[in-house]
């Protein structure tokens, strides 16, 4: 049976399967070193950070986040927190875990952020770092980044954004939008295998003088590295070889063409969650994924799909499943996935 997967990264072209299905070629090469190159430029390119640098850690997302608490807060000192979901609240754990002084700011379930409190209580605390999600992924809903970045301007804190699943989903643009430093991985928007993790430094967070707290995400010595193509410890070769091909065919595309799929299926899916009565809860969804409750049965939900190899994510909230859009699915596919949901529901 075909699988069809609508959990991260999505289904993925089979001839970028296949580049991870052959011998591995040795990494301390030039030639490995040319792939990592263009690699860093085409995704600088990609997210609007000209003059500024991406490291490579072979890892998943979590560690890329995990590597800016302890090398670049640390630095700055204070950071405020907007704990917005799942993934808001592991900023707030690895600052607790890392001893980082911080403040942050509930928001509700699949709510948007209350802008104006959000800029006197940055008023209040005068943080030097904020943290957030473009996206966050537990409930679907995207904040304003240009929100965010004007009240930053205004009093002067650096912003770093997790915007794993966000990039290649949403518009980015970070040197336009002021972001220091922002993380991704690949079985997001790459839709990609797990396994590599993205750090984007701009150009002025490059001036850092970073700390040493985590000797193999230690930012100095993989910036040095980056400057021949390499990473300081062996890399997931085959899949820095798949975000080139990955990132060419992208680039090729247009990166506004990239986003538009992404987002003509999320509203796609949403007309069939409107038509079968399924609430989507997120008072501005992103399109990376569309997250929504459903009425009946959804301690089968999972587990049915699965007979049919097909995939979809639930959340710690009952009734309530998440559906991604960064796969290379078809309008038709989601006409499938929707009706048979419809059809698990309804059974008596
Ligand atoms: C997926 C995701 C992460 C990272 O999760 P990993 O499992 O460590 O890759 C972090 N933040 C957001 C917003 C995500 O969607």
């Amino acid at each position: 049976m075909d699988m069809k997967t609508y959990a991260f990264p999505g289904i993925i072209e089979d001839d970028i399967l296949q580049i991870g299905a052959g011998q591995i070629p040795y990494m301390r090469t030039a030639w490995f070193s040319g792939v990592m190159k263009e690699n860093e430029s085409m995704l600088l390119d990609a997210i609007g950070c000209q003059g500024g640098r991406v490291m490579f850690f072979t890892s998943s997302g979590t560690a890329a986040m995990e590597s800016v608490v302890q090398n670049y807060v640390a630095a700055k000192g204070s950071a405020f927190i907007i704990d917005g979901g799942t993934f808001g609240h592991r900023w707030v754990q690895l600052c607790e875990y890392h001893g980082i002084e911080h403040e942050s700011m509930q928001i509700p379930f699949a709510q948007d952020i209350d802008y104006s409190d959000l800029e006197e209580r940055m008023r209040n605390y005068r943080p030097a770092v904020f943290l957030c999600q473009h996206h966050e992924t537990s409930s679907g809903q995207l904040f304003d980044l240009k929100r965010i970045s004007a009240i930053c301007r205004k009093t002067g804190t650096s912003l770093v954004v997790d915007v794993i699943s966000s990039f290649l989903a949403e518009q980015l643009d970070m040197n336009a939008l002021g972001i220091d430093v922002a993380v991704t991985s690949t079985q997001k928007g790459l839709n990609l295998p797990p396994g590599a993790a993205l750090v984007f430094l701009s150009e002025n967070a490059l001036k850092v003088d970073f700390r040493h707290n985590n000797y193999y995400l230690d930012f100095q010595d993989n910036l040095k590295n980056l400057e021949r193509g390499q990473t300081p410890f062996s890399p997931a070769t085959t899949i820095f070889m798949q975000i080139n091909e990955r990132m060419r065919r992208n680039l090729a595309r247009g990166i506004d063409d990239v986003i538009d799929t992404t987002r003509q299926k999320a509203l796609y899916f949403r007309e069939l969650c409107a038509r079968y009565g399924w609430e989507v809860p997120a008072s501005n969804p992103a399109n990376a994924i569309t997250g929504f409750f459903v009425h009946r049965n959804s301690a089968l939900l999972c587990s049915e799909l699965q007979k049919h190899g097909i995939f979809i994510m639930p959340c710690g909230k009952p009734d309530f499943f998440r559906v991604s859009h960064m796969g290379a699915d078809t309008c038709q596919d989601l006409d499938e996935l929707a009706s048979l949901i419809s059809e698990i529901e309804n059974r008596a």
